[in-house]
């Protein structure tokens, strides 16, 4: 019997939700679609001393805005919930109970500084920094006194001595951990709160959780997961752990090499498809044989397989991410653009005057496939809003001198005279010009490119032209021509 594909992207709302965190919702996310399986959303936030209220706003929103959609979790419901652990208290503390009753856990009594104390001895000694087992022990009549007194306590795990824990993971492949490296680790804590590892376990056997998919960094855990499944008789589901993400560097990727949240690159103007496209194939690829690195989020539901993950570490290469940002700006339609250019804008004096949304969709239209980020726009494309105060320096030294003057003048006083100001006409009498002084064609549209852009690089002359209008050009070819004389 093929058991029902469900799968959980299980963050802690401790701080923003990065790209590696991202890439573990994205996957477990292909994975549930490839299988008609089911996406859950839990927030783990038993960590009361690293809750922060605004991380949650900002795990929902980055996940919204990349389009993983969860099936069940907050603000959608389920039939396994609440999906936020700080809801499920009672439950863990009712399961930390079975196993005290059953003698596969015990109450700690160590005082924090006993602890430190140990840990430091430990260090000394070279030992593993773990718990020395102090309370593993105690007697029922010394429990008995301790709580009496009310003597605060943790609950920890009686990590069963000389065993070799094995699991097989879907990337990795078999992993096997001797259980003496292990420490009796706190399932509940002094505040009656549990550890990630008792809330953890708990939830992914009563949601039904068939696949674990997460980050490497948890391997160390699994094994005392699989311990804890075992103690209470439950079947562990299947893990896989994926691959670190590394900034182009070297070195994890951190904040400071890269690894910023998802609502920076929203910001700094990428397109959810592109950040999506671009986080599958850290780690993940098509197949053998198959060189795709652009797909739909159809097509990667499609080929998604856990069994095409590498074990091997994947590097963030931005330089890609822009490259595959701008081929996704240019099949994008303009007025699909129009809300983004507008919503990124930092300067939004763009705004005022007459730029509506029809005339923000054809310059969208001009400079979409010039552009990288949705951000280019704005900042390449500024001569759209404004006249140009300055000129690009290197240009204006070579095409600004009196010569291009003169010929300016010329071509300023036929433009304002025309009734059409479309681009055929204005190429139409660009050419005349060319010809009828015998000069090059080019040597014509570089300095009015210049004189109405401010620079020497954009789209075609007379479609910017036609863009800006009979008034703005002229007005701006006049201007130039006062600076070269
Ligand atoms: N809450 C853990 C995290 O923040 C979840 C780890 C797991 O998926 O088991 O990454």
């Amino acid at each position: 019997m093929t058991v029902p594909v469900r799968v959980r992207f299980a963050p802690s709302p401790t701080g923003y939700l990065h790209v590696g965190g991202a890439r573990t919702a994205l996957f477990n996310y292909l994975f549930a679609r490839h299988n008609n399986g089911v996406f859950i959303l839990r927030i783990e936030d038993t960590d009361r001393s690293r809750y922060q209220a605004d991380a949650l706003d900002e795990i929902y929103k980055s996940l919204e805005w990349l389009g993983l959609d969860w099936d069940e979790g907050p603000g959608k419901g389920g039939d396994y919930g609440p999906y936020i652990q700080s809801g499920r208290t009672g439950l863990y503390r009712d399961f930390a109970d079975k196993l005290l009753d059953e003698g596969k856990a015990y109450r700690c009594f160590c005082t924090p500084e006993r602890l430190a104390q140990v840990r430091l001895e430990r260090e000394k000694a070279k030992m593993a920094t773990g718990y020395d087992r102090c309370c593993r022990d105690l007697t029922a009549a010394q429990q008995m006194e301790l709580l009496d007194k009310k003597t605060p306590c943790t609950v920890r795990f009686k990590i069963p001595l000389n065993r070799k824990v094995v699991f097989d993971d879907i990337i990795r492949g078999p992993i096997e951990y001797d259980s003496q490296v292990l420490d009796d680790l706190v399932l509940l804590k002094s505040d009656g709160f549990p550890t990630y590892h008792l809330a953890n376990v708990v939830d992914d056997h009563c949601m039904k959780i068939s696949h674990v998919l997460r980050g490497d960094e948890w391997i160390a855990s699994t094994p005392r997961h699989i311990l804890i499944y075992e103690a209470f008789g439950w079947e562990p589901p299947k893990f896989a752990h994926m691959p670190v993400i590394l900034s182009p560097s070297g070195g994890k990727l951190s904040k400071r090499k890269g690894a910023a949240s998802v609502m920076d690159y929203r910001q700094s103007g990428f397109l959810p498809e592109a950040l999506f496209n671009f986080l599958t194939f850290l780690g993940w690829s098509p197949g053998e044989g198959d060189e795709r690195e652009k797909m739909t989020r159809d097509e990667l539901v499609k080929m998604f397989s856990i069994e095409h993950i590498t074990p091997k570490s994947a590097v963030f290469d931005e330089k890609k991410l822009e490259w595959m940002n701008g081929k996704y700006m240019e099949e994008r339609s303009s007025s699909s653009l129009v809300n983004e250019v507008k919503g990124l804008m930092k300067d939004k004096s763009f705004l005022n005057g007459n730029t509506d949304d029809a005339y923000l969709e054809t310059v969208i239209g001009l400079l979409k496939s010039r552009s990288k980020r949705i951000t280019d726009i704005m900042d390449n494309g500024g001569y759209f809003f404004k006249d140009p105060v300055t000129y690009e320096e290197k240009a204006a030294g070579k095409y600004f001198n009196a010569q291009a003057a003169e010929i300016l003048k010329g071509i300023s006083g036929e433009l304002s005279g025309l009734a059409v100001f479309d681009k055929t006409t204005t190429e139409n009498i660009f050419k005349k010009i060319a010809e009828t002084r015998n000069i090059p064609f080019g040597s014509i549209i570089h300095p009015a490119r210049l004189a109405v852009s401010g620079g020497s690089f954009g789209p075609g002359l007379f479609e910017l032209m036609e863009v800006l209008g009979k008034d703005a050009v002229v007005r701006r070819i006049n201007a130039a021509i006062k600076v070269m004389c």
